[in-house]
């Protein structure tokens, strides 16, 4: 129970990697906000531990976030750990690409973490908690298609840096995961039978050292360092799990 009396807030904790580290969190003793757009899988995941509790809410809107932190404050007191996890990945060439297309993705990749981080802010510091921030592999390593993503997630490398250095003295702790290919539906490609997305799937496989896509346990694994004590002399970092892609 390394998390006893620590209050966190997942964004997109309803699924994925997002729901992997908020049960991750929650069994270590947090109590864990989770944030998403979907009711009725976000009851799923409260029903798997008690010492979750949700937030129903698109957070690329500034009403939902400062509702997420004034609901947490009020019903807890506190906010120790913020977990920036809500993403999305456009596949688009920019020959295809709108404007719309990119205030979608940086609304939410980029816009809503800044926005939530800044209202969140005063009750961490006041807590020396933490932030980690989702980044991946691709902020280093772009791939064809994907300019609004990996674009969107190298803003976040940088603003974790840069926050580590701002919240050093404050005791504020700010990291970031970059995770290769993790079994989540951000994988699912539409109109694929089972069969087609599996050979997707085996062929990316195949490109990755470890032969094999993560699964969002393993991310959680290291979510669950960075936010405990363990990691107390770690911040700025951004750490890969994505076994060996993107070297
Ligand atoms: P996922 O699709 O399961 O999770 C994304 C979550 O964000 C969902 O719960 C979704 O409902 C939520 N969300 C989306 N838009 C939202 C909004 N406007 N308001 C509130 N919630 C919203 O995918 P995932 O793989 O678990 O993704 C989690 C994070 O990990 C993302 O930031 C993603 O970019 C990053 N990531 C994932 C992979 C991977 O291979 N799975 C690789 C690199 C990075």
């Amino acid at each position: 129970m390394k998390l006893e009396n620590k209050v966190a807030i997942v964004t997109g904790g309803s699924s994925g990697i997002g729901k992997a580290i908020a049960l991750r969190l929650a069994n270590e003793g947090a109590n864990v906000v989770i944030v998403g757009r979907h009711e009725r899988d976000l009851e799923e995941v409260k029903k798997e531990n008690s010492n979750i509790s949700y937030i129903v809410g698109d957070i690329t809107d500034s009403l939902v976030v400062d509702r997420i932190v004034k609901i947490t404050l009020e019903k807890f007191k506190r906010i120790d750990i913020l977990v920036n996890n809500a993403g999305w990945c456009p596949v688009q060439p920019i020959t295809e690409i709108t404007v719309d297309d990119y205030d979608k993705a940086f609304n939410l990749d980029v816009r809503a973490v800044v926005d939530l981080t800044s209202k969140a802010l005063p009750s961490i510091i006041e807590n020396k908690g933490n932030i980690i921030n989702l980044s991946s592999v691709g902020a280093t390593n772009p791939g064809i298609n994907l300019s609004m993503y990996t674009g969107a997630k190298a803003a976040i490398e940088n603003f974790t840096r840069v926050w580590a250095l701002e919240l050093a003295d404050k005791g504020v702790r700010v990291n970031a995961i970059a995770p290769g290919a993790i079994r989540t539906n951000i994988w699912n490609v539409p109109g694929l039978t089972k069969e087609e997305a599996k050979k997707h799937e085996d062929s990316i496989a195949k490109t990755i050292p470890i032969k094999r896509f993560g699964t969002p346990e393993e991310v959680a694994n290291i979510a669950m360092f960075l936010v405990s004590n363990e990691a107390s002399y770690v911040t700025g970092s951004i750490y890969s799990v994505d076994g060996g892609m993107g070297v």
